[in-house]
């Protein structure tokens, strides 16, 4: 039995986690829960899963969960950084599964890991920000840090049982999301509804429009960086709309290792969960006949600079993916408000990573002030824009 506590429970990973753990009731045992403001999916979750301890947003949120479950239910509730904090290090859990979304979800993951705890890793912000102290301090616990984004899950499955002298370098495939098949000049009247439409991946508003913009691809080969400890250049990217390959390991001798399978993230979930072990969770297999063909093209940086942006801020290293992210959080934030248009991300990204001094070996502290002058830099720019 594995005791589980699922940070982000009312996202999209965090359902479908609850899912797995739900069809596994001999296997795992949910001990926590974490979540922003999502209080009647929340109340849910805790009346099924019985936590220990959850934690909520706020005050105001925890007292509403309160009243809302049954007295006989003794989950503990808390609230604020603290209570996520406390929740993070629960000592009854032997695995967290870090899936809050954006840079709120680094704390949080730093505490379990100080806690001893292993992770199971959605939350790639926590490595495009602080890749280095993360691994460094994992290495200083002994914690295993699982990938469970669906494309470092494959590489990290590829790479089992293998020398890493062996491996030349990883491909990560990306579906190219919805704008693929645009021109240049059709990205500039794109909607909100349109980026919100991936073809592939049913996901959380954030992560669906980074896909459209390939910065969630950028992200991801930032993240690949530290959790498998390559340089930038050995990291390439794919376009493989069928979403079939999640994404493949090249060694020296020529070979390429893929791990394929239908593109539902319960199966790299329930892999972290469980790894070295697999186990059946029932879902479709892939039928490889009916699929056809698996098409494979080099990404459209002129067409997607937010992927270019990301290559060059994972080269320059230090602050500057932190800067990165803590941009596009905010650009996105505000095509999401509908204040900005879809071609207008990468122009205010770059301006802002353009005007950051970079901090080599950055600490903590540095880092999270980065990330805080760059989101009132893209403020001020999208105010401008918004005037
Ligand atoms: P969602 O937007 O669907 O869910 C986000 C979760 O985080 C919700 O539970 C939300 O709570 C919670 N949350 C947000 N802010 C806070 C906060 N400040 N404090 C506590 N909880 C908070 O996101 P996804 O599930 O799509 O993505 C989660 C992470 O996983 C992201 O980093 C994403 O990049 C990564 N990922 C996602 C994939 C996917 O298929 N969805 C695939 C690979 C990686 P509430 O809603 O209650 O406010």
């Amino acid at each position: 039995m594995k005791n589980i506590t699922v940070l982000g429970s009312t996202g999209s990973i965090g359902v479908s986690a609850l899912d797995v753990i739900d069809k596994n009731p001999g296997r795992f045992r949910v001990v926590a829960l974490a979540a922003g403001k999502n209080i009647q999916l929340l109340q849910k979750q805790i009346e099924k899963f019985r936590p220990q301890i959850v934690a909520v947003n706020d005050v105001q949120c925890a007292s509403k969960l309160r009243n809302k479950i049954p007295v006989k239910i003794k989950t503990r509730i808390v609230s604020h950084e603290e209570g996520l904090k406390e929740v993070s290090a629960f000592a009854g859990a032997d695995i967290v599964l870090s899936a809050i979304s954006g840079a709120a979800g680094l704390i949080p993951t730093l505490a379990a890991i100080d806690a001893g705890k292993d992770i199971a890793l959605a939350n790639k912000e926590t490595m495009v920000m602080a890749g280095d102290i993360v691994t460094k301090k994992a290495r200083e616990k002994g914690v295993q840090i699982i990938p469970v984004d669906s494309e470092h899950s494959a590489i990290f499955q590829c790479l089992q049982g293998q020398k890493r002298e062996n491996v030349k370098k990883i491909i990560l495939t990306a579906s190219g999301g919805p704008f693929l098949n645009y021109k240049i000049r059709e990205l500039k009247k794109v909607t909100l509804r349109q980026a919100l439409k991936h073809p592939r991946w049913k996901m959380g508003r954030k992560i669906t429009v980074d896909s459209a913009s390939l910065m969630n691809k950028g992200l991801e080969v930032i993240e690949a960086k530290w959790l498998f400890n390559l340089e930038m250049k050995k990291i390439d990217v794919l376009i493989h709309p069928q979403s079939i390959v999640h994404s493949m390991v090249e060694f020296i001798d020529g070979s390429l290792l893929a791990q394929m399978g239908i593109p539902d993230m319960r199966t790299p979930i329930a892999y972290a969960l469980t790894y070295p072990e697999r186990i059946n969770i029932n879902l479709p297999i892939l039928d490889l006949v009916k699929t056809r063909n698996l098409e494979f093209y080099k990404p459209d940086t002129r067409k997607f600079p937010c992927l270019r942006l990301a290559y060059e801020a994972g080269v320059c290293g230090g602050t500057m993916p932190a800067v990165l992210n803590a941009a596009n959080e905010i650009a996105v934030e505000a095509f999401l408000k509908e204040i900005i248009n879809f071609v207008d991300f990468p122009g205010i990204i770059d301006k802002v990573l353009s005007r950051h001094n970079s901090i080599k070996d950055p600490s903590l502290e540095d880092i999270l002030k980065a990330d805080e002058w760059a989101r009132a830099r893209t403020k001020e720019m999208i105010e401008r824009i918004a005037s």
